[in-house]
């Protein structure tokens, strides 16, 4: 069975006081002995706190994230972070395509899978964020956005794409309140891995996360779907009883 990924994003919040306590408070929980259990767990944090949390989640389980990254290796990209600086900073993870970075920057699918492809061959693992917003979600067209999106990821990455995870965050869940139902979530997830299995022999290891107000109440039903690998979590991540009752949730299943 393919170990759950539990995967707070803590977007544009943070202080190098309140990152010691969530840490700290994740760490606490999550140890002895969480190393043998069947479940994932990384934060990805503003870039500018990589170093501290790195440093903090030293010789842990907790695995280190990173919220986006550039397309180019390096050069004259003022304000960019290059896939292999994140690796310096001992970042596993990187989100690529997250509904935020595609709305309010103007993010294409092909800039996207262009992430996706530098975060690889830096071996980084991308999280790919796709999802549909509410005007679609009602005009009939969540499939067709999803899978356009996740296209250009597999066109761009060829076999390469059997590394990376896939987060299905429905836009109006996310930072509503308003979750997808396990059946809604579960019924896109497996077009989703229908998508991958026409790509890959190996589309079965891919991870697929679901993202969008998932809480410390309803992660186990959403968790317990069965395309459904792990969570990407928002708001929940930020509070450290919460984020360990989703882990606690994934770690049980
Ligand atoms: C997210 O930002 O990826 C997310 C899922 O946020 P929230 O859990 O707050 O909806």
């Amino acid at each position: 069975m393919k170990k759950k990924l539990i995967a707070g994003n803590w977007k544009m919040n943070g202080s190098i006081e309140a990152n010691e306590a969530l840490v700290r408070g994740i760490l606490a929980g999550m140890s002895p002995g969480f190393k043998d259990t069947p479940c994932d767990v990384a934060v990805c944090v503003p870039a500018p706190y990589l170093a501290q949390v790195q440093a903090l989640r030293q010789g842990s389980a907790l695995d280190l994230g990173a919220q986006d990254l550039s397309c180019h290796d390096s050069g004259a990209y003022t304000g960019e972070v290059s896939a292999s600086m994140l690796k310096e900073f001992g970042v596993r993870y990187a989100i690529v395509g997250h509904s935020e970075r595609r709305q309010y920057h103007h993010e294409s699918d092909q800039l996207v899978a262009d992430k996706a492809r530098s975060a690889l061959a830096a071996g980084l693992t991308p999280i790919v964020c796709v999802g549909e917003t509410l005007a679609e979600r009602e005009a009939g067209k969540t499939e067709e956005v999803v899978k356009r999106q996740l296209a250009a990821v597999v066109h761009t990455n060829g076999h390469c794409i059997s590394e990376i995870v896939v987060a299905y965050e429905p836009v109006w869940a996310i930072g509503t309140g308003q979750t997808a139902t396990p059946e809604q979530a579960q019924h896109v997830h497996a077009v989703l891995r229908a998508q991958l299995q026409a790509a890959t022999a190996h589309a079965d290891r891919i991870r697929l996360l679901y993202g969008g107000s998932m809480n410390a109440a309803n992660a186990a039903s959403l968790l317990s779907q069965p395309d459904i690998d792990g969570g990407l979590i928002g708001g929940a991540s930020l509070k450290a009883p919460d984020f360990l009752q989703i882990i606690a949730s994934a770690a049980a299943l």
